[in-house]
């Protein structure tokens, strides 16, 4: 089945009782049991809930995985994923990460005993360095945020491999419409699925995706032992969102690549961030791994000077400014100030990522009006 088609249809079926189409809100906390232990499959919604069940097989078939699961937020999924790890274990991850993940990376589980180390992974050698005998865990977000470098999966495959780690991929910004880490080598891929999965900016949850059985047992009893699912409601909306992925994906490329030209040509854009560009840094890698370049941009303006940055991101009318992305609706952002401010400047500083640097999650309104949008902003 092609990705539109599975979009729409895979994992969920009519409801049996009814013939309804989409997949019922399941609001029930408990099921009933005609005797000890004779049940239909479920028994209290934390361990299994049949909206949740029908959203996780949907999502394990994008991304040609065998296995979901569903999380209340993206950071619960990750944190899922660390409680794989034992104190002493290392991770390697990238050094512009998700603000999110590097605060609970180093603010919560370094107090538990896990070590990160965090390098340019767009160099795989700086990954090989960093391997020691402890590494269990590579940590891949690919294209970066908020400065679109992208990372061949398939090296960082072939290096965890080798040092007998567990490769994931943060898929958040790439989606399984533009790039399926797990057949490029990754153990899990992990999602936001509050950004381009849902796509309406009304839910917040988080997925990871596994084919190996084994872990896909080791997460499912820290799902529910630790208990960070979503409800039902949540699934639905996110069920309702994976049905127009593949449309919504399409636009968001197009104007992602309108965008970014209309950026590079303008006098007073000093430099823009997108992969899809030839003289982009690891453009290769981007061409061969993914299957269009996103709806992701980053951008500085002549000067390179925080205020200019500010005056322009209140000049938006469409492109509004707000906290996360990949919704219908054009967003911008300062990372400096918002997504990436729980990361110390020096660190900022040191992985290129500049207080003037505007990001922006280029929507599926009509390019034409976004393009007048952004030439009254910039002046
Ligand atoms: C938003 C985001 C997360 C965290 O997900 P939440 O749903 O906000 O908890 C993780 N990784 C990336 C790349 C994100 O953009």
């Amino acid at each position: 089945m092609k990705f539109g088609t599975k979009a729409i249809h895979a994992g969920v079926h009519p409801d049996p009782t009814t013939g309804a189409i989409m997949t019922p809100i399941y609001q029930t906390s408990t099921y009933v049991q005609r005797s000890p232990g004779d049940h239909k499959g479920f028994e209290y919604s934390r361990t299994h809930n049949p909206t949740r069940s029908q959203l996780q097989d949907a999502l394990a078939a994008l991304d040609n995985g065998k296995h979901g699961l569903a999380f209340a937020t993206g950071m619960a999924a990750i944190d899922c994923i660390v409680k794989l790890l034992q104190p002493g274990d290392e991770v390697i991850s990238t050094n512009d990460l998700y603000g999110g993940s590097y605060r609970l990376f180093t603010k919560v589980y370094q107090n538990y005993g896990i070590k990160f180390h965090f390098v340019p992974m767009h160099d795989m050698t700086a990954v090989e360095a960093a391997v020691t005998e402890r590494t269990k865990l590579i940590w891949v977000e690919t294209p970066t945020n908020p400065l679109l470098n992208v990372i061949d999966i398939a090296a960082a495959s072939a290096v965890a491999k080798k040092a007998g780690a567990l490769l994931v991929v943060d898929n958040t910004f790439s989606t399984p419409y533009l790039q399926t880490p797990l057949e490029l080598g990754a153990d899990m891929v992990m999602y936001s699925l509050t950004k381009y999965m849902a796509g309406h900016s009304d839910t917040v949850m988080g997925a990871v995706i596994v084919n190996d059985d084994e872990l896909h047992q080791r997460l499912s009893f820290y799902q529910n032992a630790c208990g960070g699912t979503p409800g039902p409601q949540d699934c639905f909306l996110v069920l309702r969102g994976l049905k127009t992925l593949h449309v919504r994906m399409q636009r968001h490329c197009e104007n992602g690549r309108k965008v970014a030209e209309f950026l590079k040509a303008h006098p007073k854009v000093e430099k823009v961030y997108w992969p899809g560009f030839e003289d982009h840094p690891n453009h290769a890698i981007a061409a061969k791994q993914m299957r269009d370049f996103g709806g992701m941009i980053s951008f500085v303006l002549k000067g390179d000077r925080q205020e200019d940055a500010v005056v322009c991101l209140e000049k938006f009318q469409l492109f509004s400014l707000a906290e996360s992305l990949g919704g219908v609706e054009s967003l911008s952002g300062h990372p400096a100030t918002m997504t990436h401010a729980s990361i110390p400047a020096e660190e900022r500083r040191k992985a290129g990522l500049s207080d003037s640097l505007i990001r922006l999650s280029v929507g599926i309104e009509d390019a034409e009006d976004l393009i007048e949008d952004l030439k009254q902003a910039i002046g």
